[in-house]
């Protein structure tokens, strides 16, 4: 047989070392140890705080193959942000393969690619992840579509179209009769479906996602390894190795089959013939590896990552032995329904829109669009195009959270009621609010939006106060109701707006930048300005964003708040800091806004964030407040604290902590400010750069001097980036502030990519 296992390489730890710092120049490594692989022979190195593998190919394998993985690697890196592929290097002299020669005079072809973190998907939840996984191969297909490659047309053992060979040739080699008959048999029941095989479209596949070589983080499936079985084969071939070792140790194999089969097809459409092969091929690739795995102990006892997944394959087959196999089949050809059934196109989707749904509401951007699913960061449209999503602060902790998606999940199978009963997730998820706040900030509302907040807190403020009047920062918005659209000049004041209703008192909006006062003292003149409001007429409350969000993604002059907050107190009114925008921890250095200046507020009114897209808002207050509204009259929200919403809002809360998401906001905020600031180093339309964490604006002037705004410029950009892939958003009175407000899992790499993304637009 021609493909027998030769010996990888043996190379001593320090030869390898020394290969990578002459070869790479990667200046300070270490060898961290040797990684298991059937054919090359793999040094883990780091480097700083990079990690690095060394690959250094049996002598047989020659350059052309190896330069199609590298084709096959940079395109799918180039082409997808749903996962991620091991990248090589390239070397000193600017190749990705370099030679050398071994301790036995054999020419070995060395190679360095990027390390990527996770665990193997062989010790995650395999029955959670179906979805995940077969979503990821079929993003897989969709890129190396029309890749070609000579290196990778070749005859290999792994083809499944040669299961069935593999198995006629090599079952005699199975130790054990009755495992030896049984394989054949089903082999035998299989043969059908390859009859079809030469019909199957062509391509070229990785074809070895078994689950050590897939990896997972947090929950959700990150990364591919090892493209060494890289091959022109059936299309399908792709999903059926992926589906095989999808099934291996599921609780139930053939559901994972089946949603492992529709999420693929919904990324990379197959079409019926594929998908009737899809199961068989699963199938007979397995048939192949317990064959092949019995074969090659025969010639190489001591390998043990060669039958590493023979045991479960065994299993997984047997139990696949009860079952009755065109039923399945057809089944898991069912779940790839046609391509999009019913889906309309977004020219169909629009005018649907104009026809059913108030016309009060615009779309964003010129070219609308059609998005259909979530992930971290990142948003999918209808075609599977990515977009990173600098945008969405309501999608805190990242899109389609799985920990969140869990949490929701399982409550609502459990229960959902509201809060006239006792229950567990309110209480705790009330103490762990609080725990976040300062004091004495202690007594929970919980209600359903940012409005439905804010109108609370105007109902405590004037419980309490027993007065009616209240006092707004100029460009503030606080909600939707009709009370909160006069509370928000921003409304008011703004396109159909009623103008300022009398009991309504305007402060100035603490604008360092382009109001009126701008230097050191600016805070505490702000804060004046809001003192001589509050004179105006005695107010029940002060209402303020503690960042203001439509005002500009303004940050608000030090001094400020905290002065502002004192003076308002001395007027014997209370103090609303609206948190809907900017609380739980993505300012970065404070959890809250409002504590950027040292401010403790009586009311704060929280939302977006809380729920990572659930609908949850909270109010909390101080006890004398919260009594104050006890005044007989129920306040009773029918959805507000629900078991689910409560369940949702600890899950997040969960999350911010353990993926220090308040570290990442501030780590990554500042190196974006960082990049921003030498982008307006160079664009002379960027008059300001300001933020806190990751809560940012980029105000866009036509003169530096008289600071005219350039407001059709912020909106180009803002489209140029979209077609580019990056979402934004326009804000402030003139709109020429550039709003990002990213989910909080944004990274350094999405930060440089929008940086270089502004770049390119300005
Ligand atoms: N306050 C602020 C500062 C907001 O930005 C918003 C929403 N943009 C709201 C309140 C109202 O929240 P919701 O839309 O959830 O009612």
């Amino acid at each position: 047989m021609a493909q027998s296992v030769q010996a990888p390489c043996r190379l001593e730890a320090a030869a390898g070392l020394e290969l990578a710092r002459t070869l790479w120049e990667l200046g300070e490594l270490a060898v961290l140890g040797e990684l298991p692989s059937e054919r090359d022979q793999n040094f883990l190195l780091a480097g700083g705080s990079e990690r690095f593998v060394l690959k250094i190919a049996r002598a047989q394998d020659d350059a052309l193959l190896l330069d199609a993985q590298n084709e096959a690697m940079l395109r799918v890196a180039a082409r997808t942000v749903r996962f991620r592929v091991p990248v090589p290097l390239a070397s000193a002299t600017g190749r990705l393969i370099e030679e050398t020669t071994d301790a036995d005079g054999a020419q070995r072809l060395v190679r360095i690619l990027r390390y990527l973190p996770g665990s193997p998907l062989a010790e995650a939840d395999k029955d959670g992840l179906a979805s995940e996984f077969g979503a990821v191969l079929g993003e897989l297909s969709r890129v190396l579509a029309g890749f070609h490659h000579a290196g990778a047309v070749r005859d290999l053992y792994w083809d499944v179209r040669r299961s069935l060979d593999v198995v006629g040739e090599h079952a005699h080699e199975i130790a054990d009769p009755e495992r030896r008959a049984f394989v054949v048999r089903l082999a035998a029941q299989l043969e059908p479906a390859f009859a079809t095989i030469p019909q199957l479209r062509l391509g070229v596949v990785h074809n070895d996602a078994n689950d050590y070589n897939v990896l997972v983080e947090d929950g959700r499936v990150t990364g591919l390894l090892d493209f060494g079985d890289l091959l022109e084969t059936v299309t399908v071939a792709e999903p059926a190795v992926g589906m095989a070792y999808a099934m291996l140790q599921a609780r139930e194999p053939l559901a994972v089959a089946r949603r492992f089969a529709a999420a693929f097809h919904e990324r990379f459409a197959l079409e019926p013939q594929e998908a009737a092969a899809l199961l068989p091929l699963a199938l007979a690739r397995l048939c192949a590896s317990v064959t092949l795995a019995a074969h090659q102990r025969s010639l190489a006892p001591d390998n043990e990552y060669l039958s590493i997944s023979e045991r479960d394959a065994w299993s997984l087959l047997e139990h696949v032995d009860g079952l009755e196999l065109s039923g399945a089949q057809e089944r898991v050809a069912a779940a790839c329904a046609p391509p999009r059934p019913g889906r309309r196109s977004s020219q169909e989707l629009l005018e649907a829109r104009g026809r059913l749904i108030g016309p009060s509401l615009s779309l964003s951007y010129l070219r609308p669009l059609h998005i259909v699913r979530g992930a971290g960061a990142y948003l999918y449209d209808a075609d599977g195009r990515a977009y990173l999503d600098c945008v969405n602060n309501v999608c805190h902790v990242g899109h389609a959270h799985p920990r969140v998606v869990d949490a929701a999940a399982a409550q609502m199978a459990a229960l959902n009621t509201n809060t006239r009963y006792l229950h567990e997730h309110l209480l705790a998820y009330a103490e762990r609010l609080v725990a976040t706040l300062p004091e004495p900030l202690a007594v929970c509302y919980f209600v359903c939006s940012g409005s439905e907040a804010n109108e609370l807190a105007l109902r405590l403020a004037r419980a309490h106060t027993q007065r009616h009047d209240v006092v707004v920062l100029d460009e503030a918005y606080h909600g939707n109701t009709s009370t909160l659209v006069e509370l928000s000049p921003y409304k008011f004041d703004g396109p159909g707006g009623a103008g300022r209703q009398p009991y309504v008192h305007v402060a100035p909006l603490p604008d360092p930048f382009r109001g009126p006062y701008r230097g050191d003292d600016a805070g505490r003149r702000y804060a004046d300005a809001a003192g001589a409001a509050l004179a105006e007429a005695p107010a029940a409350a002060l209402f303020a964003e503690s960042l203001p969000g439509c005002g500009g993604q303004i940050v608000p002059p030090p001094g400020f708040l905290h002065g502002a907050f004192e003076l308002a107190r001395a007027a014997g009114a209370v103090v609303v800091a609206d948190e809907v925008q900017v609380g739980l921890g993505r300012v970065g250095s404070r959890f809250w806004g409002f504590e950027l200046d040292g401010a403790v507020p009586d009311v704060v009114t929280l939302g977006k964030p809380l729920g990572n897209g659930h609908p949850l808002g909270a109010v909390v207050t101080t006890r004398a407040i919260a009594d104050s509204f006890a005044n007989g009259m129920e306040y009773f929200n029918t959805f507000g604290g629900n078991p689910v919403s409560s369940a949702v809002g600890l899950a997040v809360l969960d999350v911010i902590q353990d993926e220090r998401l308040q570290q990442q906001a501030a780590g990554v905020g500042a190196h974006l400010l960082a990049g921003l600031r030498t982008l307006a180093d160079r664009h002379e339309l960027i008059g300001d750069v300001r933020g806190a964490g990751l809560y940012i604006g980029v105000e866009l002037v036509a003169s530096r001097d008289t600071l005219e705004p350039a407001t059709a410029e912020t909106a180009r950009i803002v489209e140029r980036a979209r077609e580019d892939g990056v979402l934004l958003s326009t804000d402030g009175p003139f709109r020429n502030v550039i709003k990002i407000k990213p989910p909080l899992v944004f990274s350094r790499a999405d930060a440089d990519l929008l940086v270089a993304t502004l770049d390119a637009a300005f």
